[in-house]
């Protein structure tokens, strides 16, 4: 199927749900990522600093950068003011990287806290008993704004993967009621190529699909 069929089938999925679709373009070519926007798109996802960077220029101005990926502390310089979302908000020397960076080129950055909701199974994210500390972090910022959470669970059967969803959702919908500064709770990012429709289901405002759309990644190909 090409890019667009893909889009079409994807998009008629998620129509009337309120779900943003994030087209995960890691690894593929600019004109790949052009198809997608001919066929509608505007929301990219990147997972590395560099692939984005080099991308950004190539492509229409107006497309929306999602940074998906773990976002190391001595990147950050290199993506202000570039990106829509960063959806890997992770510690606190992050975060603080983020507002000094930011409020040098008085700009806001928009970020999602991403937990690590697999435990053991998964390497990248927040562990939850850190979550605490993260959140009052963010009240005293300025220049960063928190706009909800996100996860990558681990792989698993529907069960597993719903069980994950339900979980990130309960903390979620904890943190709605609650009240704080700078952080808001808006954006729920969880769900890819292949669990999409069970996070849906479970709550996700946003989506991150990649192979899905583009078809498998080749590494060795690069
Ligand atoms: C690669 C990636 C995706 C998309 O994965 P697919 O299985 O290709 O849909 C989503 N989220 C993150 C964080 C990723 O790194």
């Amino acid at each position: 199927m090409s890019i667009e069929q893909n889009l079409n089938r994807i998009e008629e999925e998620l129509k009337d749900k309120n779900v943003t679709l994030v087209a995960v373009s890691k690894t593929k070519p600019i004109e790949d990522v052009q198809e997608a926007y001919d066929a509608g798109i505007r929301d990219f996802g990147e997972n590395k600093v560099q692939e984005l960077t080099n991308k950004i220029p190539n492509l229409p101005q107006d497309i929306r950068w999602h940074l998906i990926g773990h976002l190391q502390r001595n990147k950050v310089k290199y993506i202000v003011g570039k990106v829509y979302l960063i959806h890997s908000l992770d510690s606190i020397r992050l975060l603080n990287e983020l507002e000094k960076h930011y409020k040098d080129q008085k700009l806001i950055a928009n970020t999602l806290i991403q937990i690590n909701i697999g435990l053991e199974e998964s390497k990248t994210g927040l562990p939850l008993e850190e979550l605490e500390d993260l959140l009052n972090a963010c009240e005293n910022c300025t220049n960063v704004k928190v706009k909800g959470l996100m996860a990558v669970i681990p792989k698993g059967d529907e069960e597993s993967c719903k069980n994950y969803f339900r979980k990130l959702k309960d903390i979620f919908d904890g943190l709605k009621k609650r009240k704080f500064n700078n952080i808001s709770m808006n954006i729920l990012s969880m769900g890819m190529t292949h669990d999409y429709k069970i996070a849906i289901k479970e709550g996700a405002t946003l989506v991150r699909i990649g192979e899905g759309i583009f078809g498998k990644r080749n590494y060795n190909n690069k």
